[in-house]
């Protein structure tokens, strides 16, 4: 039929995972159209999720950090806090980030067509043009056809059925607005989003509770990096409830009362002025009348797809959190080189190019708490669950000179390295966890080492530089080998 606009390739939602397949596909010479309904580009990361958070979390850090200047003799008093001015500083960073996107698209020529896009057959889309804050959609409808097509429409947060619709229940998009400090949180969640959350809030004054099905916080990571952050934050909270599910909630004057039921049938009851849900996040691959362009969607709707990111219809691709676990920014935008490159490579006649493919050996996951909590690669609990037999490396921080001259010497480094009988005693690394104040900047190190197959004398034999808490993995890896001075 005739179309509206036409593309080599449409990019359908414009995430972390969308922008950067559109901006490579761009580079690389296609004519691209990107379908968002939101005005700004960025998606859940930039606008609210990734970095809002982390432009709050800094603040929190900064005022964490300086109460505790006090036992060095330097007393600033208490801090008061301007949430509106705070929250303006929140929006600026985002405006600042998502405005460079707007900007970059427009240099490259990519075409953004603000609308809620569906396929309509496996060479159209129709979007229906959205428009205020509110994405309402305004009736109008354009068509657009492509060659090929790349799904980057992302998640939602979950929501608890039985939870009454009020003001003072929020996903983490609604605490990200920072209406106000409560003086009771509950966080329905015990994850990196809940507990990075809880922790902006509980600086700004909030007393905290969480609940958690699961029998600890921060699933996911090993246990030892998890104890450190959690003796470290106890003060936080009046309340820990693990293996305890959240089995109803009402909204009263006095605030949103909720109950609660643990495991093993005990029933009890909290009072919060704020209740957070990050109990996780749903795909969007339902969202998209995939159906209508043959694409298959999964019962929970995530899109299956190959290394090279197809779908199983081959002109069509997609990436990032609609296609699975894990739900990171930082593996949406390699995947969307992949899925570019390839469809480069086809339109263009490149093999090389069409040959690209996905092939991360290990993801990074990082808790932006206080302190921060990284880990990547295989963690000591898999290596027992999965009988691999491991050397590991611990380095603690209060032998890091730079830690102790922080005042943050309570963290810890950890490498494990294979220690089957086929490494002879040189294995290479296989994960590594960081607990500590700027875990986050650190893991990419370790994601490094494992990618390239190091071993513990190839790290070890790395001169770090002195004083950091970037040394403490080449401290980590001497550790794992005995002493590297010995060894070729
Ligand atoms: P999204 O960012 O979800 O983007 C999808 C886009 O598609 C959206 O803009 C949406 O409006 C649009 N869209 C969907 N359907 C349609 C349609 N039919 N028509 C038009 N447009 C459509 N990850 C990290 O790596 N580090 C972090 O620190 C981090 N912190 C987070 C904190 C919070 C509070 C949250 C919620 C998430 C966080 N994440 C973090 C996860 C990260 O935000 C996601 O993994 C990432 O945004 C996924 O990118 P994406 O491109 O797949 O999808």
């Amino acid at each position: 039929g005739s179309a509206d606009l036409s593309c080599d390739l449409l990019v359908l939602g414009a995430g972390p995972g969308g922008y950067s397949a559109a901006f490579r596909a761009a580079d690389l010479g296609l004519k691209v159209i990107v379908v968002e309904r939101y005005a700004a580009l960025g998606g859940v990361c930039l606008n609210v999720g990734c970095i809002p958070s982390k432009a709050l979390l800094h603040v929190a850090a900064v005022m964490d950090e300086v109460s505790h200047l006090g036992d060095l003799g330097v007393d600033f008093g208490a801090p008061s806090v301007n949430v509106d001015k705070l929250r303006g500083h929140k929006e600026k960073v985002i405006s600042k980030l998502t405005g460079g996107l707007a900007a970059m698209a427009k240099m490259r020529k990519v075409t953004v067509v603000r609308g809620y896009g569906s396929f309509i057959d496996a060479h159209h889309v129709e979007v229906e043009e959205t428009s205020g804050e509110a994405q309402a959609k305004t009736g109008a409808k354009k068509t657009i056809h492509f060659s090929q097509a790349i799904i980057a429409a992302g998640s939602q947060a979950v929501r608890l059925p039985f939870l009454p619709q009020d003001e003072r229940i929020v996903d983490s998009t609604g605490a990200l607005e920072l209406k106000g400090t409560p003086k009771k949180m509950l966080i329905i969640g015990g994850g990196i989003i809940g507990l990075e959350m809880g922790t902006v809030y509980s600086t700004l004054g909030a007393r905290l509770d969480v609940v958690e099905m699961l029998d600890g916080l921060m699933q996911g990571a090993d246990r030892d990096l998890v104890k450190v952050w959690q003796k470290m934050n106890a003060k936080r909270f009046d309340n820990i409830m693990l293996k305890t599910k959240t089995v109803g909630a009402t909204a009263t004057p006095e605030g949103i009362k909720v109950q609660f039921e643990g495991l093993d049938g005990t029933k009890s009851e909290g009072l919060y002025d704020l209740v957070l849900q990050a109990v996780g996040r749903t795909p969007n691959g339902k969202k998209v009348a995939a159906e209508k362009a043959g694409v298959a969607v999964t019962d929970r709707g995530f899109i299956n797809v190959d290394v090279q990111m197809r779908t199983n219809v081959p002109h069509i691709f997609a990436i990032g959190d609609v296609v699975g676990q894990p739900m990171l920014a930082h593996k949406a935008v390699h995947e969307a080189h992949v899925a570019a490159e390839v469809a480069a490579g086809v339109q263009l006649g490149d093999a090389n190019l069409a040959k690209s493919q996905f092939d991360a050996r290990v993801i990074p996951s990082v808790a932006y708490t206080d302190p921060e909590v990284a880990w990547v690669g295989l963690t000591e609990d898999q290596a027992k669950a999965q009988g691999i037999k491991v050397k590991k490396g611990l380095f603690p921080w209060t032998a890091s000179g730079r830690a102790i001259a922080n005042g943050r010497d309570e963290g810890f480094t950890k490498l494990l390295f294979d220690d089957s009988p086929e490494a002879h005693g040189h294995g290479k690394i296989l994960g590594g966890g960081i607990v500590g104040t700027h875990a986050g900047d650190m893991i990419g190190e370790i994601a490094l080492a494992i990618e390239m197959g190091a071993n513990a004398v190839d790290i070890g034999k790395t001169i770090h530089p002195h004083p950091t808490l970037g040394e403490s993995i080449g401290m980590a890896a001497e550790v794992a080998h005995g002493s590297c001075t010995d060894l070729p």
